[in-house]
């Protein structure tokens, strides 16, 4: 068999990691347009860009672990388009690759503003090493960091560069940083949080403008506000890269590539996993794309069994995690939908859980320095067995509440 894979993250990785697990014997490449192999990007927002850890941390498997599964690597290599008559996939420098099957782990890049002035120097996006790597080239003399987007990368950011000593404002378009993700609740604990160690997050800010003549120097928000800037990150999202797959006439909406439970696209030959992959998550029972390093290994791993003739399908429980000035949150299920919030710990003490119940039932926790509580939040979600509010409020240690609850 003849097999292309197209990305070069976390999903692309666990394909060949999946490969070698499985000993495939055909013949694989990997295409990736980025010039070093698969690497992790948690880090890049976090450790990598606090300096903490080097390059030589982020790849997820060493060059000889693809040579021990038989892939070849192409490095630095964009795919151009997809021939799905002649079944093969042509390349920027100039070569065509054929397949029986091919992966699509093409991820995402990030949002870019539009506003006046978003082409300045010395505004800065986080995606990918090279992103990380120019930051950090300007992030050492800068002393005020502007960061647009109160999501999960803005707000690690601003935890790495207050921890730097940088004077750091965090700017959010919405009324709550997070909103998209968590409860107000949670929203409020990292306010306070970040509020502590000396951010300024403003909300309702939606940015119109970046000043300066050369480089960036402000950022003006609608209401007329500016606020100074040597530098400015911006975390406002992802967009999907669906561009090879629509041209290949795939099934393609604008929030990702329409995949089955197999992972398989409209062109059952073809699959498409990770952040870029739209499809239906059984146990939640709605459409929706995941952006998490979890989503992509566990689809990667579907993808390569049923592309071996293995019936599996997808209904892997989302899980996450954030780390901000050294407190990790890991967050199991999602949140949304859910009809009571249980509190359990002390938010002034830096240890709670944030249980999300619908119907009661829990279907999703942010565990904040709580790790038994994320740990048996997993399985009662999964079980869906019945939860009250006193039981997740018992004084016994989790573990033994949720050994009850499971029978
Ligand atoms: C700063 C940052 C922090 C994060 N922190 C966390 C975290 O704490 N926890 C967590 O769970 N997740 C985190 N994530 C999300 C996680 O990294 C992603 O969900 C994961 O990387 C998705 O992997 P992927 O393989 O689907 O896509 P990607 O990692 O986006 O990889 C896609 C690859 O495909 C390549 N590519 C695209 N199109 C082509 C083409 N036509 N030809 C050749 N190559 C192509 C791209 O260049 C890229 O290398 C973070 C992400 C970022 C950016």
């Amino acid at each position: 068999m003849k097999l292309v894979i197209i990305g070069g993250g976390h999903a692309a990785a666990q394909v060949a990691t999946s490969l070698r697990q499985h000993k495939f014997d055909g013949d694989a490449t990997l295409v990736t347009d980025e010039p070093v192999v698969p690497y992790q990007r948690p880090p890049l927002s976090k450790m990598y860009l606090s300096g903490d850890i080097g390059a030589e941390r982020l790849p997820i498997l060493r060059e000889q672990a693809y040579e021990g599964a038989n892939i070849s690597l192409k490095l630095g290599v964009h795919a151009n388009s997809i021939d799905r008559d002649t079944k093969t996939v042509s390349l920027a420098c100039g070569s065509t690759l054929p397949y029986d099957k091919l992966i699509l782990a093409t991820g995402g890049h990030a949002r870019r503003l539009t506003c006046k002035g978003a082409d300045l120097a010395g505004i800065h996006y986080v995606r990918t090493m090279a992103d990380t790597d120019a930051m950090r080239g300007e992030f050492d003399h800068a002393k005020r960091i502007v960061i647009i987007g109160g999501g999960y990368i803005g707000l690690e950011i601003a935890a790495v560069a207050r921890k730097a000593g940088k004077a750091v404002t965090v700017l959010e378009a919405t009324d709550r940083i997070l909103g998209r993700v968590v409860a107000p609740e949670v929203s409020d604990f990292y306010t306070q949080l970040h509020a502590e160690e000396g951010v300024e997050i403003h909300t309702d800010k939606l940015v119109t403008s970046i000043e300066g003549t050369d480089r960036a120097s402000a950022v003006r928000s609608a209401d007329g506000d500016r606020y100074e800037a040597d530098m400015v990150v911006v975390g406002i999202g992802l967009v999907p890269n669906t561009d090879l797959a629509a041209s290949a006439h795939l099934d393609v909406l604008p929030q990702g590539i329409q995949v089955n439970a197999h992972c398989q696209t409209s062109d059952p030959d073809i699959y498409a996993v990770g952040d870029v992959a739209w499809f239906r998550h059984s146990f939640y029972g709605r459409e929706m794309r995941i952006e998490s390093v979890q989503n992509a290994v566990d689809q990667a791993k579907v993808a390569v069994e049923h592309m071996l003739g293995n019936d599996v399908s997808y209904d892997a429980l989302p899980w996450f995690w954030s780390d901000q000035y050294g407190l990790k949150l890991q967050i199991a299920g999602l949140s949304q939908g859910y009809d009571t919030l249980v509190t359990r710990g002390n938010p002034a003490e830096r240890s709670v859980a944030f249980f999300y119940l619908k119907d009661s039932k829990m279907i999703a926790a942010d565990c904040i320095g709580r790790i038994a509580e994320f740990m048996n939040a997993k399985k009662l979600i999964a079980s869906e067995v019945p939860v009250t509010e006193a039981q997740l409020l018992d004084e016994r240690p989790f573990k033994e509440i949720a050994a009850d609850l499971l029978g």
